[in-house]
């Protein structure tokens, strides 16, 4: 039966015939919570601390990202919440990091978790406010770290995630190195999440931020969905599980492909919730795969998107 009455109401992410598919929300903190809530988000995908960091001087204290970290966790009892360490540099700068500056290509550059080799302390810091808040809610804590381009870095970040004592670490697919290379990530990682958003401008080589380029910025380009099904095969052959975090997953006919794809959970900005919710509970998961295969096939981003629409017949 198709579950579209469930849909309506909220409730857990499944396909029609119950295959689940967990609906977190992106969010940017405490803030960002009740809409969380209010959209009935399976806990957090992704909380992205760098707004905690930017417009300052110098780096929040650990205190005081402890709170701000604790204030999130509370409000998901017993839920997953995933948090990404300090993504800073390139569209996201920040004046205390300053080994960014100047540089030519700041996309290209000393950005996300490249950072952390140059500023240890930077990591340490926000690792160790993470455990203490982690200790005092019930909430289910990952951390991950953004724009891992080799194994070597992922090992190196759950390393210091063990050290802090949070048993789990994750690693971004935001680079196309790493899409290709997924299974040896997962020597470094107990969960993926493909942040298609930077994956995009990495395997198209388009500026997220000219907006002249949002043709190449589409996450329907088959390449991008080539990339997507290579990193959610490569998890599979280490049986971690693999998210998407991108705006991609927000919008409910690319939901679709992406379960299709074998994706097992969705974050996204939590206003779309409902509609992802809606089209998944409308669709068996057979018809996302199909969905999927079609889309793959397709040899631009308009007919990828059209052919998978002529797969899911519940979106009208
Ligand atoms: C992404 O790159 O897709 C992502 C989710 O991270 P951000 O948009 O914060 O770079
Ligand atoms: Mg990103």
């Amino acid at each position: 039966a198709r579950r579209s009455a469930l849909a309506a109401v909220g409730g857990p992410g499944a396909t029609a015939d119950g295959h689940p598919v967990t609906l977190q929300a992106n969010i940017g903190g405490p803030r960002d919570v009740p809409d969380a809530l209010k959209y009935g988000a399976q806990g957090v995908g992704l909380y992205r601390t760098e707004f905690l960091f930017l417009g300052r001087r110098k780096a929040p204290s650990p205190q005081e990202q402890e709170a701000a970290y604790l204030e999130v966790l509370k409000a998901f009892p017993g839920e997953r919440v995933v948090v990404r360490t300090l993504d800073a540099g390139a569209d996201k700068p920040l004046p205390f990091l300053a080994s960014s500056d100047g540089e030519p290509n700041p996309a290209l550059g000393m950005r996300g978790t490249r950072l952390f080799q140059v500023h240890p302390e930077v990591l340490a810091d926000q690792l160790a406010a993470l455990a203490r808040a982690a200790s005092q809610a019930s909430a289910r804590v990952g951390v991950m770290a953004p724009m891992v381009a080799t194994a070597e870095e992922a090992v190196r970040f759950a390393a210091a995630c063990r050290e802090a004592g949070l048993p789990s670490a994750g690693v971004m697919i935001e680079v196309p190195s790493a899409a290709l290379r997924t299974a040896d990530l997962a020597a470094g990682a107990d969960f993926f999440s493909i942040g298609t958003n930077d994956l995009a401008q990495y395997a198209f080589a388009a500026d997220r931020q000219v907006g002249a380029l949002t043709a190449l910025q589409d996450p329907w380009q088959p390449a991008l969905l080539d990339l997507v099904a290579l990193a959610v095969a490569g998890a599979a052959v280490r049986d971690r599980p693999c998210g998407v975090c991108g705006e991609a997953a927000g919008d409910p006919v690319l939901a679709c492909v992406l379960v299709g794809l074998g994706v097992t959970s969705l974050s996204m900005a939590a206003a779309s919730l409902p509609a992802v919710r809606a089209a998944l509970a409308l669709h068996t998961r057979e018809e996302c795969v199909r969905a999927a295969q079609a889309a793959r096939a397709a040899e631009s981003a308009e007919s990828a998107r059209a052919a998978a629409r002529s797969h899911l017949p519940g979106l009208g």
